[in-house]
């Protein structure tokens, strides 16, 4: 089974429209959403409406909590917390009703998916450097862990003896008794310097992942987000991928 597994959407759906695309061409089975379907973009009702309509399943991400109410603004930068609130007011009753319906945790076969970390999800930390990647394996039953929320597209391997390090290259096997935690990027504000949307392709028999890189409008995108009156920064960074 060919498993797509993408988040950070973010409001985008030039980016999203893309990455849905790209996942039929590259014959994915099923496919997974690890969150934050809203916030910062400026289309976020659309983005819900497309992911949910498609039936695929998604975890709740930080974002997708603060904008109905669940999680306080002070955890965010003045630009988020401007966007949030954007975003707030922008998503219908049945579009709020439906994030707040989503887990904070799926079990695929041989996965688990989350937005943050195993380690308290709801407190939304994040995996950056080996100690806070320690602390999700530890909470990890299955093989990989597939998550999002940093933007930055990342594979940690923890070996049978404990040791953990970060894999240089982004295509890998998933093989065990390792076990994996794979950042897929973020589909709709990548933040690694490649302004290319990122998500993951997973295949569950060969036990493989590769981060694929897909082009988009992004200037439709930064249209839209001045349009809609949201911070100009959050249109630039589109464009830098940063
Ligand atoms: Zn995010």
């Amino acid at each position: 089974m060919r498993y797509a597994i993408f988040g950070d959407i973010h409001g985008n759906t030039e980016a999203l429209g893309a990455v849905l695309l790209d996942m039929e061409r590259a014959g994915a089975d099923r496919r997974i959403c690890l969150g934050d379907v809203v916030g910062y973009g400026a289309e976020p009702g659309e983005c819900v409406r497309t992911v949910r309509d498609a039936g695929i399943e998604t975890v709740q991400g930080n974002h997708d909590s603060a904008a109905i109410g669940e999680t306080p603004l002070d955890y965010f930068n003045p630009y988020a917390k401007k966007a949030i609130e954007w975003t707030s007011g922008a998503i219908g009753a049945d579009e709020s009703a439906w994030l707040r319906r989503l887990p904070l945790t799926i079990e695929g076969d041989g996965f688990t998916v989350v937005h943050s970390s195993l380690s308290r999800p709801r407190e939304w930390g994040y995996i950056l450097d080996w100690a806070s990647a320690r602390r999700c394996f530890d909470l990890l039953s299955s093989t990989a862990c597939f998550i999002g929320h940093s933007h930055v597209p990342i594979i940690f391997k923890k070996e049978e003896d404990g040791s953990i390090a970060d894999l240089p290259e982004l295509s890998a096997p998933l093989a065990p008794p390792a076990r994996y935690i794979v950042n897929v990027g973020s589909v709709g504000q990548p933040r690694d310097g490649d302004p290319r949307a990122s998500y993951g392709l997973f295949d569950s028999g060969g036990r493989t992942v590769e981060i694929r890189r897909v082009e988009y409008d992004y200037r439709s995108a930064q249209r839209k987000i001045i349009d809609a009156g949201l911070p100009e920064f959050l249109a630039m960074r589109l464009e830098a991928g940063r």
